[in-house]
């Protein structure tokens, strides 16, 4: 029987779902793998211990392992070579061991772009807002413009975040397609906009609540969320009311996970059921 050993590298990993769903795929194709996380706080390590402890990993015989947050940009020096997206982003979130080499993707590209051609389909691009400059909104921001979204509209709170995305991801497009205003302009631009991205964390237990003003959401938008715990947020809550068509953060979540599976085993994931593992997963209180 195939083994395979792989795992995740961040901070505050407990909690994270990954080690379930890329086990319980393993196991419905008759494999043996093991998924251990690496966090860098029970370890005792700083974020910059990531090239350390990656090849501690390859030393140790993994297979791969997946980066998060606050290691996908620092992880990279540490690297032999980098996909395409990972190198046009500058972050990885997932490294695999081969032939002595250490290779670099970014599974979160790959996984929004599946999760939105799947569950909005036909969407109009023309002009999308997208709500977070961070980790998560330059993955997807990344994706969107790479799908063909005419112009998008980047806000954050913090300005100069929203800014320097802009910024760099009109340096990997061009044609200025990309877009940063204040917040107060948001009205004006969901007004005229075809759908609304969210990538910030309001909306998870720990921050509950609506990312912006309830009546800026309207029956035009379609809404794609990248919070999926819970995978109803209020901001989706409210899109259904609204009559909005909407894509829930599951989808990115599974994808990047299937994304990797693939990568580490060279197995073709069953995505149907791994979106379905995710949903029993976040229902699972404790988890
Ligand atoms: P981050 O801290 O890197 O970035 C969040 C950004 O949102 C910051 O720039 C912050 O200034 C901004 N922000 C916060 N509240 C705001 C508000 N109300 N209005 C405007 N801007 C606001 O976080 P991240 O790593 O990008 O993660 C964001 C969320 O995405 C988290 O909930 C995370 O769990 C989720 N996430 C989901 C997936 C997935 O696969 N679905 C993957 C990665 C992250």
């Amino acid at each position: 029987m195939p083994a395979y050993l792989t795992g995740l590298v961040g901070s505050g990993i407990g909690p994270s779902l990954s080690p379930a769903l890329h086990e319980r795929e393993a196991d419905r194709h008759g494999l043996r793998l093991l998924y251990r996380t690496l966090d860098i706080d029970v370890l005792g390590a700083g974020p910059e211990s990531v090239g350390e402890i990656v090849r501690a990993a390859h030393a140790l015989g993994f297979d791969g392992l997946n980066i998060t947050h606050p290691c996908k940009q620092l992880v990279i020096e540490h690297l032999d070579e980098l996909s395409a997206e990972a190198a046009a982003l500058g972050a990885v979130n997932t490294v695999v061991f081969r032939d002595g080499r250490a290779i670099g993707h970014n599974t979160d590209v790959t996984g929004f772009a599946q999760s939105f051609s799947r569950g909005l389909p036909g969407a109009a691009t023309g002009h999308v807002v997208q709500l977070g400059a961070g980790g998560a909104g330059a993955a997807v921001a990344h994706a969107l413009l790479a799908l063909g979204t005419d112009r998008l509209t980047v806000a954050d709170r913090d300005p100069a975040r929203a800014a320097a995305l802009a910024e760099a991801l009109n340096a990997r497009f061009g044609g200025g397609r990309a877009t940063t205003g204040p917040m107060a302009e948001l009205p004006a631009a969901l007004a005229d906009a075809d759908g609304l991205v969210h990538a910030t964390p309001t909306g998870m237990a720990a921050h509950p609540g609506l990312p912006l003003p309830a009546a800026l959401v309207h029956p035009e938008l379609w809404i794609a969320e990248v919070v999926y715990r819970p995978l109803e947020t209020e901001l989706l809550q409210l899109a259904g009311e609204l009559g909005c068509r909407t894509l829930d953060g599951g989808g990115m979540a599974v994808f990047q996970a299937a994304d990797a599976f693939r990568l580490f085993t060279g197995r073709e994931p069953h995505a149907e059921r791994m979106l379905e593992d995710l949903a029993d997963l976040v229902a699972t209180p404790g988890l």
